[in-house]
């Protein structure tokens, strides 16, 4: 039976668990999830009003979501679509989106260096990378297009990138710098969580069931055994918005799954020919991301799933095993025993890839819609939340709700018809690069 446990939580040595909510607490702010967007939120609602009482709540550990589960890349670059590249009419909003994902990145820098988080983030960028060249069309002019907007770029080929990534794989790919980086996302989110200011109060294992206004105007949030009256509610709980018994018409919610491997014996990294540690994103949605990371582990995330629920038992053993088929493509000596965590998680999508941001009512927020670049966007969606209710204006704040348009979702059943469709057929375009 495969145990959904991350790797990357395993690694990174765990704080004590604060209590759960019990009975009743009053604050002026209350923020519902703490993964980056909440743990970024309570940051930024500490320094703008310091003398407030701000509660944060989550329903399992904090920091233990999706915020800790990922693969890890500080996207400041996203490989441009093919009516991106220079000279094509989205162009200008390939400009306008990667001027926000670099300011993401910069964000992540300022609370990594300002809250002094040890998260082993590394500047060297990442790669682009197709074993089928097909697959990374117009690569001189992507080249263009990302140097444009800022990226320190190049095309690598054969020998160059075999020496790289240390496989022969990849036949193609684009080595990408400038703002771009990796990190160990577990420790990243338990660095923002156990550097909360002190007048930031966290409860754990708290899981918010509903909202209700009071006379007096404010909301009190409601879990099992206690409940908080606040005037003011930022929810940051990704996709799962409805379990705060609110309806969303936004957001919806890709499971993806994930396994680390042991670190590679001296032997083992030799055959690879000892290359840094690198980072791959595929140029397909459903590709492989592939990381070596710096004590010599392998991560591979192969899966992208429209699900609810976590996947578990025999269906994760299933992801696990496509895990292993996209490693042992890359690197044949690879064996089951490489394997030693597999784990899922839920990352929150919208169909026009913009995030929502919302007033819901009167005093309560909400954002969502990271579209797997979360680490630098969630992270700067919790500054800008903050923002947002707080009545502060910026013109970063300003260019984000300006493009933050998530489009809008059919109901079901159309809508999950359509969402499994489109992954079963992002999943045969990317068969290649699984
Ligand atoms: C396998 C995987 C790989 C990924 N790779 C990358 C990557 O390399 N780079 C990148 O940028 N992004 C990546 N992502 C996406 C990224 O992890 C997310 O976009 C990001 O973590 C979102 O942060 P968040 O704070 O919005 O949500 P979360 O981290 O999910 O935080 C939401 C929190 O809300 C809590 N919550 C939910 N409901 C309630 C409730 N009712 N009451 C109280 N608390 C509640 C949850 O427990 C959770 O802790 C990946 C995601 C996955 C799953």
């Amino acid at each position: 039976m495969t145990e959904n446990i991350c790797g990357w939580i395993v690694q990174s040595p765990d704080a004590v668990a604060q209590p759960s909510l019990r009975g009743l607490q009053k604050a002026d702010w209350l923020i519902i999830g703490g993964g980056f967007s909440g743990l970024s939120a309570a940051h930024t609602l500490a320094e703008l009003h310091p003398h407030a009482r701000i509660v944060i709540v989550d329903r399992q550990r904090a920091a233990q979501g999706a915020s800790a589960r990922n693969s890890g890349f500080v996207v400041a670059h996203e490989n441009p679509a093919s009516n991106e590249l220079i000279g094509r009419q989205g162009n200008a909003y390939y400009q306008r989106s990667t001027e926000i994902s670099r300011a993401a990145s910069e964000e992540v820098r300022q609370r990594v260096n300002g809250l002094g988080i040890e998260c082993d983030l590394r500047e060297e960028g990442y790669f682009f990378a197709v074993h089928d060249p097909s697959k990374l069309e117009e690569a001189e002019l992507k080249v263009q297009t990302l140097r444009e907007a800022g990226a320190d770029a190049q095309f690598l080929q054969g020998k160059a990138l075999a020496q790289c990534l240390g496989t022969g794989f990849y036949r193609a790919g684009i080595e990408c710098q400038g703002g771009n980086a990796l990190l160990q996302p577990a420790k990243y989110a338990k660095g923002l969580r156990d550097t909360l200011p002190e007048n930031v109060s966290l409860y754990e294992y708290t899981d918010i069931s509903g909202l209700e206004r009071l006379a007096n105007g404010n909301v009190r949030a409601s879990s099992v055994d206690g409940s908080v009256e606040a005037a003011q509610v930022l929810i940051c709980v990704g996709p799962f918005l409805p379990r705060v018994g609110l309806r969303d018409r936004a957001v919806f919610p890709l499971e993806l799954s994930a396994s680390l491997s042991r670190p590679l014996s001296e032997d083992e990294y030799n055959q690879m020919g000892r290359p840094s540690p690198w980072g791959v994103l595929s140029t397909r949605p459903a590709g492989a991301t592939v990381r070596l990371t710096p004590d010599r582990r392998l991560l591979i995330r192969n899966t992208v799933e429209y699900r609810h629920r976590d996947l578990a038992g025999p269906s994760l053993g299933i992801r696990r095993q496509t895990h292993l088929r996209g490693l042992q493509r890359r690197f044949p000596w690879i064996t089951e025993h490489h394997l030693q965590y597999t784990w899922t998680g839920h990352l929150s999508a919208t169909r026009s890839g913009e995030p929502r941001f919302s007033m819901l009512e009167r005093g309560i927020y909400t954002v969502a819609g990271c579209n797997g670049s979360g680490v630098a966007r969630g992270t700067l969606w919790g500054r800008l939340l903050a923002e947002m209710a707080s009545g502060s204006q910026s013109s970063l704040l300003t260019k984000v709700l300006s493009q933050a348009d998530p489009g809008w979702l059919p109901p079901a059943p159309f809508f999950d018809i359509g969402a499994s469709v489109r992954l079963r057929y992002e999943a045969c375009r990317a068969q290649s690069e699984s």
